[in-house]
């Protein structure tokens, strides 16, 4: 197509209706009009070599007007070049592919030459009419001289309209040519990116760009898309390149606009549409499913029952608001949005909380108050009355910001029942919240809602279980909080406990303040010591040290026997545990500071009674309803003529009707063969300290445990060596010094304490000491045991036994100075339980024995050295 054609100067003329073959361009056209065929027949068929014919746009009368207005503004007029139609009446005209005759149609004066590249002739059944496929390529422009439409078809004379090489050479040197041509180039440059992108065909279209002359390639890039008649004329009629170019160069920026356009749309409504039937899908999907499940309840009803509970909160206006808002964002919401169910959940707490809800206070009764404490607990005398006090401040004076109460003890000696027995008193809810082991801060305070998986802390979510705003929380186990890279949970608790700051409690995650005045909350810690000072400066301290051997006696005697009995379905009419049996336990297989291993055992012995005593009363023949099964199963099954008895045992009747359901002839009464069947062998017995120290270099110590107070034995022996120390036993680095400290000190006092013969001076000549704290998974530290370093070492040089019954305790300095330790009332209860008779204290101790009940006391005898003496060891 690159090549000029040579045009003859007459032409078939084939009409084109509304429609125009630019230069470059294909067409495939279907001839079956009497004219065009005889065109086709005679022009391009019958020839040997393909001729050229001429095809000329043609017009309906009816569009020419606007047209005409179009042409001589458009091109034309640019050019400088008017075109102008030839209107021919088709009376005395061929008629257009068959068109109606009467239509005046208007002949345009430039057409395009053409020539056929593929030709096809068929024949029409059964009318046997012929018809032919043309393909056509667009070649060059030519004007219109003189058009002849008598005959089969139309012919016209011809003039060349496109330039000859050298007039093109010379247009390509003029600059404006050469600015249009790139602007052409820059503009389907893109657009071929944009179709490459698309249809990946742009790779030819490309080699076109750069092999084709502009003004060519200007027709061929037009011609590819759709543009209106009117715009197909004027670049028909552009017969400067310079026109044409700029022509094509607006044509092919609009369409690459509308492309563009196209596209956005496009992919916006395919986002739209994707994501809709997207939806419409899984609500199909979820509605079956509902449907399946007979669960037909919509989100509509379910956030509109959200919203009823949130109105019957009763939450304060500034809350409400904002609970308003969140749902106002919900019900925006579609249930499979990302966010739906944190919303959906945050405003299900928000409506659970107790805003207003309260548990009705009774009139405080302090005399029932104290009844209740009474028959809860035995003992606890001062610790009953310190918690009657507090009540009856607050019965004076209900808002009153007294102190939070922390019970602080070993476990099992009654914390937690006792504040539980508060809350009794008080007619109050109790909720407990442990905080063993709480390291973050958002336990406390919960997560922010923009973390996945937030939830709010646990003083807020147990405000939501306990359901009322005014409920006894325990604060469980303050002294196992720890703190670390998550912030310090302690902190936290300090405006927690703080009456003037927490009116306005902010938890993270409900964001919205919460009052937690009305909250009593009472702590327990087995220790004061982890508890940080300020958190502790609010609370007051009431210990609870253990009991005795008697109190726990008189404890499992009063409360844990009945107890236990009840919670098992017994009573004393089968199973009865006597004092001496209690007492046995107690000593053989608790050394507890708490009554929890006693109450265990105790059930134990419960549980193995009920078996028994439900084992035994099968044997005894029962005499209730009676009941017939008849079954022909059954019947077929049962040996000629055997009956099948049932007791039938209504469902309502409680443990004790079922016990009683069994007659009895006489209760199961504990004895010490029983104990150790069902309990095992002693644990523990007073023979063991005796056992233990029968060997110089062994002493007892009294040191101090989150249990309460323990015995710990320290052995120590030599060996040969060259002078070293060695301890084991898991101990910390206070302990390790006091160990060095000790031997120095032995070392020093040589002569004093007479542990070497005269001649010998040093102790460790051709000796290495290897002390040894037992329990050595246990890790142990402190400075108390100084005191039991020396005597086991002072035993061991000496080849003296230590007395069994003497247990002590006490920091040692250097220069043999004892110092003070804590625990003090533990500990001797714990010598105590162990069988010790005489405990050594340092003396600054002394004041301490005040808090040690009367009776532990009076059974030991206590020594307080200021200075180390020799005052422990047997002869
Ligand atoms: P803690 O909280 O100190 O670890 P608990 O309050 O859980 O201990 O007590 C353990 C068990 O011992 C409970 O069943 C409790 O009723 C009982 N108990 C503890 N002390 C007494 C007491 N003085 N009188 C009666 N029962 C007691």
């Amino acid at each position: 197509m690159a090549e000029s054609v040579e045009l003859p100067g007459r032409l078939a003329i084939l009409p084109f209706r509304n429609k125009v073959l630019l230069p470059g361009a294909f067409i495939r056209i279907r001839c079956t009009s009497q004219s065009s065929v005889k065109l086709v027949e005679q022009e391009l068929w019958q020839r040997e070599e393909k001729g050229l014919i001429g095809i000329l746009p043609v017009q309906d009368a009816a569009e020419t007007t606007s047209m005409d207005s179009m042409l001589s503004q458009g091109v034309g007029s640019e050019s400088g070049e008017r075109s102008s139609n030839v209107q021919v009446s088709t009376s005395d005209a061929h008629k257009v592919d068959g068109k109606n005759p009467s239509e005046v149609i208007h002949w345009h004066n430039r057409g395009v030459a053409a020539r056929a590249l593929h030709l096809s002739r068929g024949v029409e059944k059964p009318s046997g009419r012929v018809t032919y496929i043309v393909v056509l390529e667009g070649l060059c422009r030519f004007n219109i001289e003189e058009l002849n439409t008598r005959g089969p078809y139309c012919t016209a004379k011809i003039s060349p309209l496109e330039m000859t090489k050298s007039e093109m050479e010379q247009v390509e040197q003029d600059p404006d040519f050469v600015t249009l041509s790139r602007q052409f180039k820059a503009i389907a440059m893109e657009l071929i990116s944009i179709l490459e992108q698309k249809q990946k065909t742009g790779g030819r279209i490309k080699v076109l760009l750069e092999t084709l002359p502009f003004h060519k390639l200007a027709d061929i890039f037009v011609a590819s898309f759709e543009i209106s008649f009117e715009e197909q004329l004027c670049m028909l009629d552009s017969v400067d390149p310079k026109v044409r170019l700029s022509k094509a160069t607006e044509l092919v920026d609009r369409h690459l606009q509308s492309i563009r356009v196209a596209e956005k749309i496009t992919q916006k409504v395919e986002g739209q549409l994707s994501k809709s039937q997207k939806e419409y899908l899984l609500r199909q999907q979820m509605r079956a499913i509902k449907e399946e499940l007979g669960d037909n309840d919509d989100d509509e009803d379910d956030l509109a029952s959200l919203e009823r509970k949130m109105q019957n909160a009763g939450m304060p206006s500034n809350i409400w608001k904002h609970a308003q808002r969140e749902l106002r964002r919900l019900k925006k919401m579609q249930p499979q949005q990302p966010g739906y169910n944190s919303s959906r959940v945050y405003l299900d707490l928000l409506a659970d909380l107790p805003w207003q809800k309260a548990s009705e206070e009774q009139e405080l009764d302090l005399k029932a108050a104290k009844d209740h404490l009474d028959c809860d607990h035995y003992g606890l005398v001062k610790i009953k009355q310190r918690i009657i006090e507090y009540l009856a401040v607050r019965k004076l004076k209900p808002d009153a910001r007294g102190p939070v109460l922390c019970f602080v003890g070993p476990p099992g000696v009654g914390k937690t029942s006792l504040a539980s027995s508060i809350a009794a008193a008080l007619g109050r809810k109790f909720i407990r919240i442990s905080l063993g082991g709480v390291k973050d801060e958002a336990d406390i305070r919960g997560h922010r809602r923009t973390y996945i998986g937030s939830m709010p802390g646990r003083l807020i979510d147990g405000l939501k279980r306990v359901g009322v705003c005014n409920p006894v929380m325990l604060l469980d186990e303050i002294d196992k909080t720890g703190s670390d890279v998550r912030g310090d949970p302690a902190s936290a608790l300090l405006e927690v406990l703080d009456p003037e700051q927490n009116k306005s409690f902010n938890d993270h995650y409900l964001n919205v303040p919460f009052d937690l005045s009305k909250v009593i909350f009472v702590a327990t810690a087995n220790r004061m010591q982890p508890i940080p000072p300020p958190l502790l400066d609010r609370m007051e301290v009431i210990e609870l040290p253990g009991y005795t051997a008697e109190e726990k006696l008189r404890i499992a005697m009063q409360h844990l026997i009945p107890r236990v009995l009840d919670q098992h379905g017994l009573s004393s009419a089968f199973l009865q545990i006597p004092e001496d049996m209690v007492k046995l336990v107690i000593q053989r297989y608790t050394r507890e500071a708490g009554v929890r291993n006693l109450e265990r055992n105790l059930a134990a012995l419960a549980r193995a009674a009920a078996v028994r005593v439900a084992e035994r009363e099968q044997a005894v023949s029962v005499s209730k309803d009676v009941h017939k099964i008849t079954s022909p199963l059954l019947d077929n099954r049962l040996a000629e003529g055997a009956e099948m008895e049932m007791e039938v045992i209504p469902m309502v009747v409680n443990n004790h009707e079922i016990s009683n359901a069994f007659r009895i002839a006489s209760p199961l009464v504990v004895d010490e063969a029983m104990l150790e069947k069902i309990l095992g062998p002693p644990r523990f017995d007073d023979q063991e300290a005796a056992d233990r120290v029968a060997t110089p270099g062994v002493s007892v110590g009294l040191v101090w445990t989150a249990f309460g107070g323990e015995v710990q034995f320290v052995e120590a022996t030599s060996v040969v060596g060259n002078g070293e120390l060695r301890l084991t036993g898991q101990l910390g680095d206070v302990i390790k010094e006091s160990a060095q400290i000790a031997l120095t000190w032995v070392r020093a006092r040589v002569e004093d304490l007479k542990l070497a013969a005269a001649e010998e001076t040093d102790l460790l000549q051709g000796k290495d000491i290897h002390i040894h704290f037992p329990a050595g998974a246990v890790p142990k530290d402190g400075p108390s045991a100084g005191v039991t370093l020396v005597t086991a070492l002072v035993s061991l040089f000496s080849q003296k036994n230590v007395r069994a019954d003497t247990a002590m305790t006490g920091e040692m300095t250097l220069r043999g100075l004892v110092l003070p330790v804590g625990g003090v009332k533990d500990k001797v209860l714990a010598a105590h339980r162990y069988g010790i008779k005489r405990v050594i204290l340092p003396e600054r101790n002394l004041k301490d024995l005040v808090e040690v009940p009367a009776d532990v006391l009076s059974s030991l005898e206590v020594t307080f050295p200021l200075y180390l003496k020799q005052k422990c060891f047997s002869s």
